[in-house]
């Protein structure tokens, strides 16, 4: 098969790759319906991961079952299935409490940006749809795969509830759907910190009150003129850089929670500085695999849109532009058609 193979900084090819085959009795092998590139493949893409070259790259997937193993007893051929980038037993100490992401068996997802993915522990990482959805609704069970779970882990993590004052510290495809998280959990004021309009307009459409463009010092001081100097209950940071955090714990209120689900690069915290905020934190690679009988539920009723975050389509030939456009802030999250 041919999928997106990274050889190095901003050389991403549409390559030649082996085909997957069961390694292990409990794998899957799935036919992907369709793929995306994610805002975390930007950091190896710009060469601010180490990366063994060359490197198949995606994992966020849907698709339809094609072979399991002989120990795979609850996922079966023709179902259509959405996992997790993390592969989780679903049974282990850590998976019962909620944090399929650290799995004692756990197995980080490669190689998704191609027509087909081997997914291992299928009976524990994999959700089946009671049937195969029609086509204008996959793409938004593919964001539950990744975007959507992580934002919405962001939003349960930063403890948002009904009536919440909610600030979304950065407008990628993650803090977008953050937005969306908040506002079904019934929050009652959503801030989205936006510098770019077609964001800020995807934010109102998601739920977001509120925008501020200003960053630093500045969106702090914003932040605090709209809550009256008290500060938000719950700040999601969706991005993962020193500011950003900054920016987040300096928006809560005492005693307001913080989560962070961007990958953090570079930050480094204060014990002292945040014993005196009394805030929470809590945050992490996304238990995506908890949220997701849920969520596919939301989709499959309707109630949300999550696929909205995907403003270009391509064939995965073209995933080099894919990479390209979001690199380049031209495209929120690119879908790959296989
Ligand atoms: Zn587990």
């Amino acid at each position: 098969m041919r999928g997106a193979v990274l050889y190095g900084p901003g050389d991403v090819r549409y390559d030649e790759s082996p085909d997957p085959t069961i390694v292990d009795p409990a794998d899957a092998i799935i036919r992907m319906s369709v793929t995306c590139i994610c805002g975390s493949d930007l950091w190896p893409y710009r060469g601010l991961n180490p990366t063994t070259a060359p490197a198949p790259m995606g994992h966020e997937y849907c698709g339809i079952v094609e072979e399991v193993g002989r120990d795979v007893s609850s996922i079966t051929r023709g179902q259509f299935v959405i996992g997790s980038f993390a592969a989780s037993d679903n049974t282990c100490p850590h998976c019962r409490a909620g944090y399929h992401s650290s799995c004692a068996h756990r197995e980080w997802i490669t190689g998704a940006q191609a027509p087909l993915l081997r997914v291992p522990m299928a009976d524990g990482t994999l959700v089946a749809t009671t049937e195969v959805p029609p086509a204008d609704l996959v793409p938004s069970f593919l964001a539950v795969s990744d975007v959507l779970g992580t934002g919405w882990f962001a939003a349960d993590a930063a403890n948002v509830k009904p009536g919440s004052v909610v600030v979304v510290v950065g407008d990628g495809a993650v803090g977008l759907l953050g937005v969306l998280s908040a506002k079904q959990m019934g929050a009652e004021r959503i801030v989205a910190m936006s510098r770019h309009a077609p964001r800020q307009k995807l934010a109102r459409e998601f739920g977001a009150t509120d925008i501020i463009t200003h960053r630093g010092d500045e969106g702090v001081e914003r932040v605090m003129e709209l809550t009256k100097g008290v500060g938000a209950d719950a700040v999601l940071e969706c991005v993962g850089t020193q500011e950003s955090m900054m920016q987040a714990i300096r928006s809560a209120r005492p005693g307001g929670s913080i989560s962070y689900v961007g990958i953090p690069h570079g930050v480094t915290l204060d014990a002292a500085q945040l014993f005196f905020t009394h805030v929470h934190l809590h945050g992490g690679p996304a238990p995506v695999r908890r949220y997701l009988p849920e969520l596919l539920q939301l989709v499959q009723t309707g109630s949300i849109n999550p696929g909205k975050v995907f403003d270009l389509e391509l064939p995965l030939e073209q995933v080099a532009e894919g990479y390209r456009a979001m690199d380049e802030r031209r495209a929120i999250k690119t879908l790959l058609r296989t």
